[in-house]
Formats: C-alpha cells, sequence, structure tokens
C-alpha cells in the first residue's frame, strides 16, 4: 500500500464499546476527505476487548491498525507512539469517545489543502465539566498565558490536524514529561482554529481524574516556564528587605523606650510562616529535579507490545522508535 494521505491517531484506554461506533462513523467521513487514509489506534494498555475489536476491525478493513503498548504510558506518550507511527501527510489526532465530531476532519483536510500546517479544533464551551474543572482549567490558561514560553490557545486540546513537517518536528521532541498543547504551540508554522461543540462522551467513563489534571497542569506549567524555580529568589529578597525594617524599627524601639518580651506569638507565627516558605520553594526546586532526573535517564519513551495491521513495516517501526530514543 503506498504511503497514505491521511493518518487518524486515536489513543485508546479501555474503549471496547467505542470502537466499533467510532469507526462507523469516521470511515465515511474519511472516504470524503481523502481516497487514501490509515486508521492508527494506539492502545494505551487496555485491560477489555479494545484490541480485540480492533483486530476484528482490522479484518475487514486493512486501513484500520493499532499499535498496542506494553503497558498505560498515558495519554500524551500514546500520542507520540502514535506520531512515531502514522505515515500520512497529514495526520490527524483525535479522542476515541466521539467526544470530538469526526465530521470536522473535512473542515480541517480544506485548510490544510490551503497551506496551514496545523490546524487545530477550539471548544466553544466548557458546560459539559464541572465548575471545579472549569475554573481550574481557567486559572491554569491563566497562569500559562503569564509565565509559559508560548501563547496557548484557549480551548485548544489534542483534537487537530498536523502536516508532516510538523510531525516530524513533534517527533524531535523527545521529552518525556509531555505537555502535547505546549509542544503543538512551541513548533509554530501558520495555523489556524476551528470552534467546535465538544459531544458527550458515547461509552465508560472519563480516564481523567482530577488528580490527574492536577499532575498534568503542573507538568504543563514546569515544561514550559521556570518562573515557579526563579520567584524564590524574589520572595527570599522581599523578605530579607522586610526583615532588615522591622530589625530597626525593633532597634529604635528598644533605644527609646526600653523593653518588655513581648511578642512570643508572633515569634511562633514568622517561623512556622518562614519555614513554610522554605520547605515550599525546596519542593519546587524538587519538581524539577525530579524532572530533570526522568529525562537525564533517557529512557525510551514507550514499549511497543504488538502491532495491528501494516505488518510489513513492523522492522521500520523498530528502527524509528530506538532513532527516536537516540535522537531524544
Ligand atoms: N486515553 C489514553 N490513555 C490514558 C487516558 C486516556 O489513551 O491514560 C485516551 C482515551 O481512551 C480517550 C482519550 O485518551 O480516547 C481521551 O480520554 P478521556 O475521554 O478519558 O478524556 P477527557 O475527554 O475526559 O478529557
Ligand atoms: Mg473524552
Amino acid at each position: 500500500m503506498a504511503s497514505p494521505e491521511l493518518s487518524i491517531i486515536i489513543p485508546v484506554l479501555n474503549e471496547g464499546a467505542n470502537i466499533e461506533p467510532l469507526c462507523d462513523r469516521v470511515t465515511p467521513v474519511l472516504d470524503r476527505a481523502s481516497s487514501n487514509w490509515e486508521i492508527v489506534f494506539v492502545d494505551d494498555g487496555s485491560s477489555d476487548d479494545t484490541l480485540a475489536r480492533i483486530r476484528a476491525r482490522n479484518q475487514r478493513d486493512p486501513r484500520i491498525g493499532a499499535v498496542s503498548l506494553s503497558r498505560n504510558f498515558g495519554k500524551e506518550i500514546a500520542l507520540a507512539a502514535g506520531l512515531d507511527h502514522a505515515q500520512g501527510r497529514a495526520v490527524v489526532i483525535m479522542d476515541a469517545d466521539l467526544q470530538h465530531p469526526p465530521e470536522m476532519i473535512e473542515t480541517f483536510v480544506q485548510y490544510w489543502r490551503e497551506g496551514y500546517v496545523m490546524v487545530y479544533g477550539q471548544r466553544t464551551d466548557r458546560t459539559d465539566e464541572t465548575r471545579l474543572k472549569r475554573n481550574f482549567a481557567r486559572l491554569f490558561y491563566r497562569l500559562f498565558q503569564q509565565f509559559g514560553e508560548v501563547p496557548l490557545p484557549e480551548g485548544a486540546g489534542d483534537f487537530r490536524l498536523i502536516d508532516r513537517r510538523g510531525v516530524e518536528v513533534l517527533r524531535t521532541l523527545g521529552e518525556r514529561a509531555r505537555f502535547s498543547k505546549g509542544l503543538y504551540a512551541w513548533i509554530g508554522f501558520k495555523s489556524i482554529g476551528v470552534p467546535f461543540v465538544i459531544e458527550d462522551r458515547q461509552h465508560g467513563a472519563t480516564k481523567w481524574s482530577f488528580r490527574k489534571l492536577f499532575r498534568f497542569a503542573f507538568d504543563g506549567i514546569t515544561s514550559f516556564s521556570t518562573v515557579p524555580l526563579r520567584v524564590w529568589t524574589y520572595l527570599g529578597l522581599l523578605i530579607s528587605v522586610a526583615s532588615i525594617a522591622t530589625a530597626l524599627y525593633f532597634l529604635l524601639r528598644t533605644l527609646l523606650f526600653g523593653t518588655d518580651l513581648p511578642g512570643f506569638p508572633s515569634l511562633i507565627v514568622s517561623v512556622m510562616f518562614f519555614s513554610g516558605v522554605q520547605l515550599m520553594s525546596l519542593g519546587i526546586i524538587g519538581e524539577y529535579v525530579g524532572r530533570i532526573f526522568a529525562e537525564v535517564k533517557r529512557r525510551p519513551l514507550y514499549v511497543v507490545a504488538e502491532r495491528v495491521g501494516h505488518a510489513d513495516e513492523a522492522g521500520d517501526m523498530l528502527a524509528r522508535n530506538s532513532r527516536s530514543v537516540r535522537r531524544a
């Protein structure tokens, strides 16, 4: 089979019930959008019948295949694996739960043919999420806007089309703590956002707990900003100046009015406050050191257990895999 024009990357973790409805809905759209396409599922260590269903589908339609990772590596890494394995001249990334309306792909492809390297879906509302999640997301975007290296378009997620040029750049970014949204913005290129309304999840539940989201946001900030590291210098400076001022004040007061030994509570409070500040700054440094540690170990990003379909490229896959590791 000649190299496809369009590749669809779909990370899946226990999405067995979604595979059939998804393929049924995506396939006609792809047939309209391109004459030569492939779907690359990335099975992120599913424990249900996800892979079996993909295999069954592959029997009927060889354009639908999968890379199966040896365990759950997380969506971000699964996407990296997908980018390594997709062959298309343009690559579309979407979720398996049909929250991303497949019909949008046609619009994406149109823009791509007009010369855009990156076409991203931009969700217009977040009403499906809890208020806590929504406020948290807003706070995150504000922080990122303020301190991040790159501007992040609000509401832009993983649902997007990326031209081969962009894909190749993304593949050279071998970092472990992957914050894809930031990486997409970092590579630059001619980009355009297309608004869309996110749909309800078809089957199963979301895989993102609040804790995971928090972790993810933290990864996002720390991968694209060193402000959390540097802020302590200024805070320390401020506190030192304040403490000198306080010392002067007490000195003067003692000289003028004598001493009366009060202030035990304020002493305790200030000791507690400043040990808190110190522990926090140490903790932040620890977060960065931990990430440095993870990066310098230079482990491969992911391990492929098996591959469904496109079997003739299996050898090639291994070669590319190790290359991306060396390059990392
Ligand atoms: N996913 C994955 N690995 C994970 C978590 C999620 O591959 O560790 C996939 C999941 O199967 C889905 C997509 O990533 O196709 C988005 O996940 P989900 O719908 O749970 O996230 P949400 O839409 O709630 O942000
Ligand atoms: Mg979802």
